[in-house]
């Protein structure tokens, strides 16, 4: 692991995604199925809000997005659970020898509405990530006057600490 004094600074990581809804698919997002009549069609298995998770994680150590290493034209990963790309880009982050500090995130989407869900999908993308739920946000907000109602966007902000060695 690098020493200089540059690797000590905490690094900002942003995502961004969105996918349009599609009747009779399940609705994933943060890993958790929501009771919906529709779906987000797309990458894998179109879950919004890992996909930014991906990118932040992967912006965060400059290392390219999410189709850089899983590009959409891979039949490979039609339907393919999303936290199979978070984990990827985790092992990219420990490697370069950062761990999450937090972890900020806004879901914009007209319906189903996420507050129920929000603690579901915190303590989901916790676990997933191996931190604690305090360290992640989870807002979501409904897109007005965007005319966006038949998609679901999210954007994610995460911050890197070095991994301290005992
Ligand atoms: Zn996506």
């Amino acid at each position: 692991m690098s020493t200089s004094p540059i690797s000590r600074i905490p690094r900002i990581g942003y995502g961004w995604d969105s996918h349009e809804f599609q009747p009779g698919v399940p609705l994933k997002i943060g890993g958790v199925t929501l009771p919906h009549h529709s779906g987000l069609a797309g990458h894998s298995d179109g879950d919004v809000l890992l996909h930014a998770l991906t990118d932040a994680l992967l912006g965060a150590i400059a290392a390219g997005d999410i189709g850089t290493y899983f590009p959409p034209s891979d039949p490979k990963w039609k339907g393919a659970d999303s936290a199979l790309f978070v984990r990827e880009a985790l092992r990219l982050v420990d490697e370069a020898g950062y761990q999450i500090g937090n972890l900020d995130s806004t879901l914009i989407l007209a319906a189903p509405k996420i507050g129920p869900h929000a603690e579901a999908i915190q303590k989901n993308v916790a676990e997933l990530l191996g931190i604690e739920p305090s360290r992640v946000s989870i807002k979501a907000k409904t897109p007005e006057g965007m005319g966006t109602d038949n998609a679901a966007i999210a954007h994610v902000a995460v911050l890197l600490c070095e991994i301290s060695w005992p």
